[in-house]
């Protein structure tokens, strides 16, 4: 039962005469209690609303094409609360946040709805079987953070005695024809080395239902105080992990013709190894937990400079980014000064004093960690940052403060890139769209 918000104007659902106010009980029979319920029995040609209005039932039959939106609105993009974790992993980066951050920051969602249609990574804890059965009946495909197959060690890492219990969804969900791609944040002593061993065989077994993996280095922050006595990867660990994954790929490739499973690119620049070309990510599945990204940057960066034609006179810009990917925005700044000498393209790495130094990513970089480095380096023309600095669609940084008090406090002006080569080198050139 939801409650209707609005109604598209001319939509199916307002030729039909339904209105805001009115209660949504059913749909072809089927009770909706979610926006997952309410896509998938509304997709079909033929429906039959249960609607309730002013409390006497009525039904409201509509005939569409397949898939089209029958132009119903409701409070809320899920049309029902957003499920919060039953966790407490030992790795868990909220946990390691300072205080006094934007509330939502400390939300720790861990929602299937949300894996499902926006891309978010699910421990399947909260889940109940009724829930996996739901999304075997629907085929939703999900992407599961699985940390490691040993469910001992499951329950220890993420500090929940049903965790282990629950890695049986996964296997359910697979044997099923659920398509899963999968993501372990990777702790040194813990999941490493012979575990993570244990995990990918496991996880092998299930492809090709698995159909991407992500092994990604755990982030500890500054701010432990009380919680599990973790370490970040030394650069021999970051190799040996590389290592442990390369002998999967080979197994995999062979066998299924893919690598399936990906260090992330912080494990390279951790281990200060080259980043691998562009054919050893295949189809870049894993991009969005940052697998692969510092090679599309690379070869875009290379592509766009190819073709790009100076205009214009002398320009001079500085880069701030993370001290992990200093030495490659390094090298792309030095290939632009080499093509154009009217250009100085500076690029200052910023220590992570808001989060700790063991923080190198450039995504995690505050406003004020920018200002108080940046204070007394001559900027020159345009100070420019990393997109993921700020919050999506907005200009506001993890501390709050903006890109308009960056802007005030250095006196300079500001301009930001997405992870994309052709955008940052037409930042360093200054060309605007
Ligand atoms: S699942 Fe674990 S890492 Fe994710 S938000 Fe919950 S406690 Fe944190």
């Amino acid at each position: 039962m939801v409650k209707i918000n609005s109604v598209i104007p001319d939509s199916p659902a307002d030729r039909k005469g339904i209105t805001e106010g009115d209660i949504l009980v059913r749909i072809n029979g089927h009770g909706i209690k979610d926006v997952l319920d309410y896509m998938y029995y509304a997709a079909e040609t033929s429906v039959t609303l249960e609607i309730v209005r002013h409390g006497e039932e009525m039904t409201v039959a509509i005939e569409k094409d397949e898939y089209d939106d029958l132009g119903l609105e409701f409070e809320t993009f899920l049309m029902d609360q957003k499920q919060s974790c039953s966790n407490k992993c030992v790795f868990c980066f909220i946990d390691q946040m300072p205080p006094g951050m934007r509330e939502t920051l400390y939300f720790k969602d861990d929602d299937a709805r949300l894996s499902f249609l926006q891309g978010n990574y699910v421990t399947l804890t909260n889940l109940k079987q009724s829930d996996i059965d739901r999304i075997i009946e629907m085929k939703l495909n999900i992407n599961v953070s699985v940390h490691t197959t040993n469910p001992e060690l499951r329950v220890k890492m993420m500090h929940n005695r049903f965790a282990g219990e629950k890695l049986k969804f996964i296997w359910q969900l697979a044997h099923n024809g659920i398509k899963l791609n999968c993501q372990i944040v990777c702790c040194p002593g813990l999941n490493d080395g012979d575990e993570l061993r244990r995990s990918l065989r496991d996880l092998g077994e299930l492809m090709p239902n698995i159909t991407s993996m992500a092994v990604v280095p755990v982030g500890v922050t500054k701010f432990r105080e009380g919680l599990y006595p973790l370490k970040g990867f030394t650069k021999e660990g970051a190799a040996e992990t590389i290592d442990i994954i390369a002998e999967f790929q080979e197994q995999f490739l062979e066998k299924f013709g893919t690598r399936t499973v990906f260090p992330s690119d912080e494990f390279f620049l951790l281990a200060e190894r080259d980043i691998p070309d562009m054919e050893f990510y295949e189809d870049f599945s894993q991009y969005e937990n940052g697998v692969g990204m510092l090679r599309s940057l690379m070869d875009e960066f290379d592509k766009a400079l190819d073709i790009a034609e100076w205009e214009g006179g002398k320009r001079h810009v500085t880069i701030a980014t993370g001290y992990s990917p200093y030495p490659i925005i390094c090298q792309l700044a030095k290939k632009a000064e080499e093509k154009f000498p009217l250009l100085q393209c500076d690029v200052v790495r910023i220590r992570n004093d808001f989060f700790g130094d063991t923080i190198t990513v450039t995504g995690l970089i505050t406003a004020q960690d920018l200002i108080a480095q940046l204070r007394d380096h001559d900027i020159g023309d345009q100070l420019l940052l990393s997109s993921s600095m700020v919050r999506r669609d907005s200009d506001v940084f993890l501390d709050d403060l903006t890109i308009g008090d960056v802007e005030r406090e250095l006196n300079t002006s500001v301009r930001t890139s997405a992870s994309d080569g052709y955008e940052l080198l037409d930042a360093i050139m200054g060309v605007t769209w």
